[in-house]
């Protein structure tokens, strides 16, 4: 036998034997294997990004993507990485660009998020959009069969932990930052974190009047001490804590600039129609800069 025949046959009945390891690049565009069996997908810079994590008991996902189109990739890539079923879906948030397709995963996946999530759910809740969405192609309609607003089966409240098989999901509500309830997910032993929308990749948040800067100040605080080695936030691509530190400079920035010119007598309106963020001009979602003003406004006000 000739040492290249010997090769083939070894790679052969090492594929035949072990199977083939699925890698992210072969579930399609925008899906990155983090770590072994946890996948993120994020479709571009600044779509919502949805996860899901392999266990030996079943999968958990984070977010149920915003494009039932989106979903649908989603739930053919868990299919293509394991046979185990969906177990639970944890929400980061309540708004519908991460919780409307719900119903593509449950059942069987029961939905979770912090005590407060189904009611913030129900008062966001539009029945027009699923309807607008299928009338804009047949793919979307397609996608939107059987849907339905399903809430959280389960809210916990400030922490819980999960254990599936062998791996543990703690479960961190953040108070404040972005949505009625905001929850962050950390994997202590892969070390990977999922932080919800009070950080997103280089993107100005659309800060909604309950939004409280020192509060998600504090939560970067939180969650840079759990020592991540990676981040993923609620939409863009995985980073490192490096996006707390940079949203940290961001608010301390803005609220040191608004400070000085509210300081100065000046009134909101002159606030939001002098004041720039040069620093953060390539930032995605510029037009966003005045409901940061207001947020950096209600503090220094106060
Ligand atoms: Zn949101």
């Amino acid at each position: 036998m000739t040492m290249r025949l010997g090769f083939f046959l070894f790679v052969a009945f090492v594929f035949m034997c072990c199977g083939v390891p699925v890698g992210a690049q072969e579930l399609g565009p925008g899906f990155t294997k983090i770590k072994d069996g946890i996948y993120v997908f994020a479709p571009d810079a600044t779509t919502t990004t949805c996860s899901f994590v392999v266990t030996q008991e079943g999968v958990v996902m984070i977010d149920s993507c915003n494009s039932p189109l989106d979903s649908r990739k989603m739930a053919a890539a868990i299919k293509k990485v394991t046979d185990k079923p969906v177990v639970f879906l944890i929400d980061t948030e309540t708004h519908n660009d991460h919780t409307a397709n719900h119903f593509i995963f449950s059942p069987p996946a029961k939905i979770i998020n912090h005590t407060g999530a189904g009611e913030g759910m129900k008062k966001e809740y539009s029945p027009k959009r699923a309807e607008t969405l299928a009338a804009k192609s047949p793919e979307l309609r397609a996608a939107l069969e059987g849907f339905k607003m399903i809430t959280p089966h389960i809210e916990y409240k400030d922490r819980m932990t999960i254990h599936l098989g062998e791996r543990t999901f703690e479960l961190i509500f953040l108070k404040n930052v972005h949505s009625e309830a905001d929850t962050a997910v950390w994997l202590p032993k892969e070390r990977v974190l999922f932080a919800a929308s009070a950080a997103n990749v280089r993107r100005f948040l659309n800060l909604r009047p309950t939004v409280v800067i020192p509060d998600v100040l504090a939560s970067y605080k939180l969650m840079k001490s759990l020592n991540p080695e990676i981040v993923v936030t609620g939409h863009g691509p995985p980073t490192t804590t490096k996006v707390f530190d940079e949203y940290e400079g961001f608010y301390t920035l803005l609220l040191k600039r608004v400070g000085d010119m509210a300081a100065q007598g000046k009134t909101l309106a002159e606030i939001k129609k002098e004041l720039k963020m040069p620093e953060y001009a390539d930032w995605h979602d510029q037009n966003r800069l005045g409901v940061n003003i207001e947020a950096a406004y209600r503090i220094v006000k106060k």
